[in-house]
């Protein structure tokens, strides 16, 4: 992927994925590597992506999502750089009240028997190393052919196939487009599917910090009146593992521009406000972000010989790190039926294979999109009666461990119809 080629005139492949993001690209890898015929295309310069000023989030990759990318041959790559989140803490202003997570209650019999006990809830994962992972495998993957930076001009979708006539000239033709475009997705909108969207007038800022205490691989979520704050644990520094975090501070959308625009001194003051000093002296590393916030869901994710996925099909609030999770979910699924539907000699194109996907991944991701929208919209205000509710409710939640259990597991991806990645058997 690192390396833009000319595109030819005209390509056969079986799937044409437009959009090779995080989400697109290792959908390219898990049917790449197992021979199917693949194209990406992606308006980006793989160059620009792999830069550090890019994309400065880090992902908390739970652990059903570990193990696709485990069964793509990519967690290799980035294990020695993913930090094992082992302990998560919730807490909420000023409140005494806290909900603490600790991965070895999940594990045994009562977890489901799957987590061995001592595994970690997730692990958080730099973007840009995940990105670097996906480019590495790609480019060893004769299979699979990317055209970026390049644009699909016109799409095409028949009973036969789907044409795809490119900007840079080339015509591809394939029997299944898959859009990957994330939240704006021209193919999407092309199809005539509809979404519901909403704004949470809210804005996530993104940045990493340097505290000279180790974080002990502990998650702090701190639910303030503007919405949550998280302290999510990064390996960072090699030579001072654990002294380094990834920040995803929510802030009201108005506000948030304004504390960007702040000099050093102001945004350190601003931020040590929210952040306290129980990791010591901070140090902000590098450039900041700052994502809007919204929830956006596809009424459908398929139509004649189109599958959405990612945040194509459903966009979601970062307050509990799942979207690039559901997305990996998505992969799982959509590659399992096509190469089942291959296997079987059947057109991977058509309905009854994109029905099996969508029928597949719609209760999933509605239930992960309804909960962190109610999450997101109970925590983020300061209503007197509410902030009560709230703190009895993460009481009594921590006094029960089976209820809490039910929670993590559903976090670590561990709960439902599972994709075979996610059950650790190969594709
Ligand atoms: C602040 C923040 C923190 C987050 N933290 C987490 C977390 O901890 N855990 C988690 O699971 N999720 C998290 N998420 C969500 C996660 O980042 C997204 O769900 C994920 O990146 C979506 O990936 P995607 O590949 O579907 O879309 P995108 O990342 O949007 O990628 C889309 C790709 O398509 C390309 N493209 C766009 N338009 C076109 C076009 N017309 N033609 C061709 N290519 C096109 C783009 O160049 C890009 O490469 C977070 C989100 C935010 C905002």
């Amino acid at each position: 992927m690192a390396h833009p080629r000319k595109s030819p005139d005209v390509s056969q492949a079986e799937v044409l994925i437009i959009g090779g993001g995080l989400v697109g690209a290792t959908l390219a890898v898990a049917l790449g590597q197992s021979g199917v015929d693949t194209v990406v295309v992606d308006t980006a310069d793989p160059k620009a992506c792999l830069a550090a000023e890019f994309d400065g989030r880090a992902s908390a990759i739970a652990l059903g999502s570990q193990r696709v990318l485990k069964g793509l041959g990519l967690w290799r790559a980035v294990q020695s750089s993913a930090a094992p989140i082992l302990d998560i803490r919730v807490s909420e202003g000023n409140s005494l009240f806290f909900l603490h997570y600790d991965h070895k209650d999940v594990g045994g019999e009562a977890g489901g028997g799957e987590a061995g006990g001592d595994e970690p809830f997730g692990h958080m994962v730099e973007n840009r190393e995940l990105r670097k992972s996906l480019f590495h495998r790609l480019e060893d993957l004769g299979t699979v052919k990317i055209l970026a930076p390049d644009a699909v001009k016109a799409l095409k979708r028949g009973s036969a196939g789907v044409t795809a006539d490119l900007a840079g000239g080339g015509k591809i033709l394939a029997r299944l487009g898959v859009a990957a475009e994330g939240r704006g997705s021209q193919t999407r909108q092309d199809a005539g599917i509809r979404v519901t969207n909403w704004s949470y007038n809210q804005s996530g800022i993104v940045c990493t910090v340097a505290h000279e205490r180790c974080h002990d691989f502990i998650a702090h979520e701190h639910f303030l009146p503007a919405g949550p704050f998280a302290i999510l644990p990064l390996v960072g520094d090699q030579a001072r593992p654990g002294h380094q975090s990834s920040l995803v501070w929510t802030e009201r959308a108005e506000l948030a521009p304004k504390i960007m625009a702040l000099d050093e001194d102001g945004f350190m003051a601003e931020l040590k406000s929210r952040f306290g000093d129980f990791l010591g002296n901070l140090e902000v590393v590098g450039p900041k972000w700052c994502y809007p916030l919204g929830l956006q869901f596809a009424e459908r994710t398929i139509d004649q010989r189109l599958a959405l996925i990612g945040d194509a099909a459903h966009a979601m609030h970062p307050i509990a790190g799942q979207g690039l999770n559901m997305g990996l979910r998505d992969v799982a699924a959509l590659a399992e039926v096509v190469l089942d539907a291959r296997r079987l000699g059947l057109d991977i194109g058509e309905a009854t294979v994109l029905e099996r996907y969508q029928r597949w991944r719609r209760f999933d991701n509605t239930l992960m999109l309804a909960m962190t929208d109610g999450l997101n919209k109970l925590f983020s205000n300061d209503v007197r009666p509410l902030r009560l509710a709230r703190d009895l409710g993460l009481a009594a939640v921590n006094r029960l461990p089976p209820l809490k259990r039910v929670f993590m597991r559903h976090a670590m991806g561990l709960v439902g119809d599972l994709p075979r990645l996610i059950r650790n058997l190969p594709l």
